[in-house]
């Protein structure tokens, strides 16, 4: 009768531990290559964009498994799609009105909530490392241009010409563009990552060319902590895409945090919030996204499509383009 009153409580123990412990032990990531006009994609090039964002979420997915950080995890990520030519970030960048890239970025560390962010880059091959370097190296938050760059060579930096980040798809562009029209345009392809570890870390990380035919010295959000990038452990991490000048305006990111840490909403009701209402509301197109302590994640956005796709230990798994 004793043995059967321990065995019994032994089970109970291990059942409430269990539930106590679950969400504490859900790890993933969720990235994205850009929200926007995203419509008939030829499949070659369909195919390329799915396996590229595969390659990244993989990646990063891989580090948080073997019990790496998400600030590790989200660079990861972020790095391999900053190194293809199919996104708006590193190599394949949007040109701004006098014909040459200049790039943003940030990451921020949501145990500490600790942050980096540089802006104005056009020398370094993944600004995300320098924002990250940013973050690690120097009591700032946020370095731009000539500083940050040459932050970035005393530190061990290598320096590209600024040549390396232009494409033909992205000068093709640039030269249609500029003949036909003269306003900005979101040309989707800004990429990031959040990810939440075993340690119940978050990060979130952005990284961005802006805007194609910005103005020379334009920044936009994706290197604004709080816009376009936020993360905090008690709450969420946030990566955004869209029209930079909104996502500032409304402090995007950290809204959806707040919304959860003041107004105890949900993941999902916090981003459908902000997206589908307030920034519906300026009529501006974008989209987050967003994975909170427990390993909820969210990827909601107002446009026809935003490149994107989540790896969660629970099993989820998946890369989408459309709604
Ligand atoms: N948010 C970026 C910017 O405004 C652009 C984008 O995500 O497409 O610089």
């Amino acid at each position: 009768m004793k043995r059967l009153a321990i065995l019994t409580g032994m089970i109970f123990c291990c059942f409430i531990f269990n539930v106590v412990n679950y969400g504490q032990d859900k790890f993933g990531i969720v990235i994205h290559g850009g929200a926007g006009v995203i419509k008939d994609l030829p499949a070659e090039l369909e195919k390329q964009y799915k396996s590229k964002l595969s390659e990244a979420l993989e990646a990063g997915y891989k580090i948080l498994e073997s019990g790496g950080s998400s600030l590790d995890a989200v660079t990861k990520a972020i790095n391999i799609m900053e190194d293809s030519p199919l996104f708006n970030a590193g190599k394949g960048a949007v040109l701004n009105d006098l014909g040459f890239a200049e790039l943003d970025a940030s990451i921020m560390d949501g145990h500490n909530l600790r942050a980096g962010a540089v802006a104005g880059i056009r020398h370094i091959k993944n600004p995300i490392n320098l924002a990250r370097l940013v973050m690690e190296k120097s009591p700032h938050v946020m370095m731009i241009g000539q500083g940050a760059e040459e932050f970035a060579i005393k530190n061990g930096f290598e320096m590209v010409d600024s040549t390396y980040f232009i494409t033909e798809r992205r000068l093709e562009q640039y030269i249609r563009m500029k003949k036909f029209r003269d306003s900005l345009e979101a040309v989707k392809g800004t990429v990031g990552a959040v990810a939440l570890d075993k340690n119940g870390n978050l990060a979130a990380g952005t990284s961005t060319g802006g805007m194609m035919l910005k103005k020379f010295g334009r920044v936009g959000d994706s290197p604004i902590i709080g816009a376009g990038t936020y993360a905090n452990n008690n709450t969420c991490a946030v990566s955004a895409t869209g029209h930079g000048e909104f996502f500032i305006r409304l402090g995007v990111a950290k809204d959806i945090s707040d919304l959860i840490e003041y107004k105890n909403m949900s993941l999902i009701e916090a981003t459908d919030t902000v997206i589908y209402k307030k920034l519906a509301a300026f009529k501006a197109d974008g989209g987050v996204i967003a994975i909170d302590k427990y390993g909820n994640y969210a990827m909601p956005f107002n446009t026809s499509g935003m490149f994107r796709g989540v790896k969660i230990s629970n099993g989820i798994n998946e890369v989408k383009i459309y709604k």
